[in-house]
């Protein structure tokens, strides 16, 4: 019996009426639960949804003791600590998404993509449930795709927050990056300011454009004497954004800047995939008119026009909510995945 097959006679998914092409929704028959659950080092969130994506219950975990040196055990014990306060539902989740932390917050104790993958097979054991280990970027890429229905030939999403990440859409689907970390487009060696990397690199992109680096260009510029609304030392991400959005002189040009240097990065992009689109996924959308104009100079001076004058750049804010969304799509993946590898 096919997968489809058995999953009809059993009550999980159903025919659609259409006629011609045969479409397939979940039931809510039974009653399946997807455990995500979003780490920090200070403080993590966990949510449960239903088979057919509905939250049910939204968890705050305090001090939920997040040990880098034993993830196994670190992980085990959240999962039994929510095992107690979620009770007789948890007999019901089938499967479990952890959103780790940024990589650059490991401190350079990060774990290799087969040890993730030895980490998730050891707690499949162990809590019998499809166990998924996600990053930040990857579950953000994944919501998008999903939310967005992004079904074109080629794209890419790419994400800006502490990290850069990249997502490749080819034929209409998402790459599969079942053992993470998949793409590591921010430490392609795209800058020459020689500075260190959280990857033990130099000349890193992430080091040009994530926050910190941006945070960190604000705050030499101030140090050199250049007048801002801002001041040295409380600067965040979003207080550059404000005072770009209010016409600060200094923030209007680090956005370009950074703008700049990512349209020379997407330049190989385009070069190298020819996507149709990018959708460029960050809370320093909020700065697009500023940005957009340093990529349509990073590209013009590197990419030629006649690759890039088609290409559709997006601009989208960053949603929390949503990193859950993909942890959420990402479990079913893992579900049917090992449903077949137990049926072939
Ligand atoms: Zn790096």
């Amino acid at each position: 019996m096919t997968l489809v097959n058995q999953l009809t006679h059993e009550g999980f998914i159903k025919k659609t009426k259409q006629k011609r092409d045969r479409h397939f929704v979940l039931t809510n028959q039974h009653n399946l639960l997807i455990l995500t659950i979003h780490l920090n080092f200070d403080k993590s969130y966990a949510l449960l949804f239903d088979q057919l994506g509905n939250v049910i219950e939204e968890i705050p975990l305090k001090d939920c003791g997040l040990d880098t040196e034993n993830l196994i055990n670190s992980l085990t014990s959240i999962v039994l600590k929510l095992s107690d306060l979620l009770n007789a539902k948890f007999q019901n989740i089938l499967s479990i998404s952890f959103i780790l932390p940024m990589y650059a917050e490991f401190q350079g104790s990060f774990p290799s993509p087969s040890t993730f993958q030895e980490i998730e097979e050891n707690l499949e054991k162990k809590l019998r449930k499809n166990i998924c280990i996600l990053n930040p970027s990857y579950s953000a890429q994944r919501a998008f795709f999903e939310l967005k229905k992004e079904k074109r030939e080629n794209a890419l999403i790419l994400t800006i927050h502490k990290e850069i990440g990249l997502s490749i859409v080819s034929n209409g689907k998402m790459a599969d990056r079942r053992h993470f970390p998949g793409s590591e487009f921010g430490h392609s060696p795209l800058s020459f300011n020689d500075k260190l990397c959280s990857c033990g690199k130099k000349n890193c992109l992430e080091n040009e454009v994530s926050y910190s680096a941006i945070i960190n260009k604000v705050n030499k510029a101030l140090l050199d004497g250049q007048n801002s609304v801002l001041k040295v030392g409380n600067i965040s991400i979003d207080s550059i954004l404000n005072a770009a959005i209010a016409g600060d002189q200094l923030s209007i040009k680090i956005f370009h800047n950074i703008g700049f240097n990512l349209g020379k990065a997407i330049s190989v992009l385009i070069q190298l995939i020819a996507p149709e689109k990018i959708m460029l996924i960050s809370d320093i959308y909020r700065a697009k008119d500023f940005l957009s104009n340093g990529i349509s100079s990073g590209l013009n001076l590197y990419c030629p026009f006649f690759k890039s004058e088609n290409v559709i750049i997006e601009y989208h804010d960053s949603n929390y909510k949503n990193l859950f969304t993909g942890a959420y799509y990402a479990a079913w993946d893992k579900t049917f995945y090992n449903q077949l590898k137990l049926m072939n």
